[in-house]
């Protein structure tokens, strides 16, 4: 009796692996294709100065236009990519896409400077052509350097700390910023913190949430901010959705902030259309 139970029970689980690595295998196809075939997206999220609205930056996000299944986020994708290493070449897409894009947005008169942020993750951030990558892409779309910010998270500088540090000094070389993505989630050495090249930190979205009414989650996030400035690094927000939270964070001293409250992730098109109608974001 219970020996056939036992077999249900293997069939049953290896039924369900063999349905989600078939998954797997055709998702990774697709996202093979899909690089092929050119279809990715950028989507824009300005980043807006707490102290006036003003928009100081913007930060570009991958959605994946599939044919059938509409527009895919990317944590439905990015850590297939990650693993099988399509990141790469997806990531040089994403570079190469926002720069050109950001330049179009500088030759509008209308339009005035401000950051380009783009996301890199772990495993971009370890592969060995990135800063020839980045030096190239700047130069072939005429970015300047001083307007880019590449974004990295705490895992992907903490995971070899001396490597990583020569890594962020050799691109801080090239004129570019940094900033630490997912702020507060990974576990970061402040010692190391300290002697790496950053310019900004981006506060996780998961504090945010529980602003003002989470006690644990405040404190983190005040403590995060005056931190920042007695690093003299620029501190921003993440997933601002009320105007409680963005009060809190005019209060401590935050220096930035992005989320839905002053803007969802647009398209290029509709991006510069709310730049064209407002240099100021709701607040
Ligand atoms: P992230 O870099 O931390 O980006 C912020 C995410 O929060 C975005 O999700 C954005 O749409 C979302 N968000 C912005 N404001 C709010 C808000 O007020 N409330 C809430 N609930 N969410 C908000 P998205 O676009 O789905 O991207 C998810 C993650 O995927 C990104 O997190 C980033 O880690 C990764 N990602 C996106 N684009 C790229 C890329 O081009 N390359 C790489 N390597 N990773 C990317
Ligand atoms: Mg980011
Ligand atoms: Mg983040
Ligand atoms: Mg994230």
């Amino acid at each position: 009796h219970s020996k056939a139970e036992g077999r249900n029970t293997f069939r049953y689980y290896s039924a369900e692996l063999t349905r989600s690595a078939r998954e797997r295998l055709t998702l990774e196809g697709e996202l093979r294709q899909a690089i092929e075939r050119g279809e990715f997206e950028l989507h824009y999220q300005p980043q807006v100065a707490v102290a006036d609205g003003a928009i100081v930056g913007v930060e570009a996000l991958v959605r994946w236009r599939h044919r059938v299944g509409g527009l895919i986020s990317p944590a439905r994708f990015i850590p297939l990519a990650e693993e099988t290493g399509l990141i790469v070449p997806l990531g040089e897409w994403v570079l190469r896409t926002a720069c050109a894009q950001f330049q179009a947005w500088r030759n509008d008169p209308s339009l005035s400077p401000f950051t380009l942020a783009v996301n890199l993750s772990p495993r971009q951030f370890r592969n060995k052509g990135l800063v020839q990558l980045v030096r190239a892409i700047l130069e072939e779309t005429g970015m300047p350097p001083r307007q880019l910010e590449l974004e990295i998270t705490e895992g992907a500088v903490m995971e070899q700390p001396e490597a990583a540090r020569s890594t962020l000094l050799a691109l801080k070389s090239l004129g570019i910023k940094l900033a630490i993505d997912d702020f507060g989630t990974g576990y970061s050495s402040l010692a190391y913190l300290r002697r790496f090249p950053i310019n900004v930190l981006k506060i996780d979205q998961s504090f945010m949430r529980d602003i003002p009414n989470d006690v644990g989650a405040s404190e983190i996030a005040a403590t995060i901010i005056a931190m920042a400035r007695n690093l003299n690094l620029k501190v921003l927000a993440e997933g601002v959705e009320t105007g409680d939270q963005l009060a809190f964070l005019m209060a401590r001293g935050c220096d930035y902030s992005q989320g839905y409250l002053h803007s969802r992730p647009l398209d290029g098109d509709a991006f510069a259309a709310l730049l064209r109608g407002s240099p100021r974001l709701r607040t």
